[in-house]
């Protein structure tokens, strides 16, 4: 039997189900899921509802589209107004709010916003229309920046010059590290994100387990790897006994990928960053190295902003940093719903909100469209 067979094999399920159910604390636990993806997997497996009364789920900070602040959109909108730059983005990012408008509406306004599945698409591009600038919006966390500093590298070897980058990247130990010192927050443990971690490995967390002393697991994105994760966790709870086990073992390996982390410091170096909720965090960005300023389009097509805001009583700061659910937002459901979504948590596949109204709604609890 494969790897995937395997975690799918219903008699594993059946008895990790049975284990669930009779899981018991000696005192209330709280875990955080740090990936978006796994934010979305809880909810369709319904997991909360399974789980015993001590034991909380609390979504973090794991959707990179999420976290982009409306800063960065507000850049990339000036910068296509200004220079008719052509933008190139992953999809999710197109109906984010920026604070005075997104990609979308840029879009419906006769600009050129294009919609790709990877830099090498926005290469081509670029190639294609060698009249056009095209930026590529570079929106994401360790996994994504390996194939962005390779298309990169890739487009220097090919002389590509009419293309570059608006650098996002966020690092997420230095988000965590900020979780761990929030005291309204208490968290015990953390489900740590598995492609992240299939390029980090397991080494760089830790310090979590071992100074800061949270229970840590990287966790895969069945159901079967999410309640094998939560039990591993409850597990090194109970025991009191805090490491950082890989349960997502067919995937990420300790030493994690050193090849792509190899091509990350090759192009990219380690810069303070906004993320959207929290502010500030020094040292969790990625922007571009010196030597590759010709494709920093911060750089080449410099423009002024106002400061960005939030848009008006979105609560999505406050929910990537743990402190309220989506229902507590007094406009999720009512005013905020994924066909006209105010916050990013609802706008992106891996946002907490839309996993919570997705998932919820199939229960029957917001109505219909
Ligand atoms: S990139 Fe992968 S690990 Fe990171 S948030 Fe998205 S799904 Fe999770
Ligand atoms: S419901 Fe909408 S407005 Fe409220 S926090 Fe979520 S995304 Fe933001």
């Amino acid at each position: 039997m494969n790897e995937v067979k395997k975690i799918r094999d219903p008699g594993l399920m059946k008895d990790l189900s049975k284990r669930l159910a009779s899981l018991r604390l000696t005192r209330p636990v709280t875990l955080m899921e740090v990936c978006g993806t796994h934010t979305m997997a809880i909810h369709r497996a319904g997991l909360p509802s399974l789980l015993p009364p001590e034991l909380r789920l609390l979504s973090g900070p794991g959707c990179p589209v999420c976290v982009t602040p409306a800063s960065y959109l507000d850049t990339a909108i000036a910068m296509a107004r200004r220079y008719d730059a052509v933008l190139a983005t992953f999809g999710d990012m197109m109906r984010v709010p920026g604070s005075s408008g997104s990609l979308a509406g840029l879009r419906s306004e006769g600009y050129s916003v294009e919609i790709v599945y990877s830099p090498l698409s926005a290469i081509e591009m670029a190639r294609s229309m060698p009249g056009a600038e095209v930026v590529f919006l570079a929106v994401g966390f360790e996994t994504t920046a390996p194939v962005v500093a390779s298309s990169v590298l890739y487009a220097r070897e090919h002389g590509v010059e009419n293309f570059s980058i608006l650098s996002a990247h966020k690092l997420v130990m230095p988000a965590l590290e900020l979780l761990i010192s929030d005291r309204l927050l208490a968290v015990d443990g953390f489900m740590l994100p598995g492609h992240v971690s299939a390029v980090l490995g397991s080494e760089p967390y830790r310090d979590i387990a071992e100074r800061y002393h949270h229970a840590c697991v990287i966790t895969g994105f069945e159901t079967a790897d999410i309640i094998q994760g939560i039990l591993m966790l409850a597990d090194q709870i109970e025991r009191d006994d805090m490491t950082v086990a890989i349960q997502y073992s067919r995937v990420v390996k300790p030493e994690g990928n050193k090849q792509a982390r190899a091509v990350i410091d090759r192009v990219f170096e380690v810069t303070d960053s906004d993320w959207r909720g929290f502010g500030m965090i020094p040292s969790s960005g990625l922007a571009l190295r010196d030597e590759f300023r010709d494709f920093d389009a911060a750089l080449r097509f410099p423009v002024e902003i106002e400061a960005g805001h939030e848009p008006d009583g979105c609560r999505c700061g406050e929910i990537l940093k743990g402190h309220c659910a989506p229902p507590e937002c007094p406009l999720f459901a009512r005013v905020c719903r994924p066909e006209s979504p105010v916050g990013p948590c609802m706008v992106s596949g891996e946002g907490t909100c839309a996993a919570f109204f997705k998932y919820s709604k199939r229960q029957g609890a917001y109505g219909s469209d």
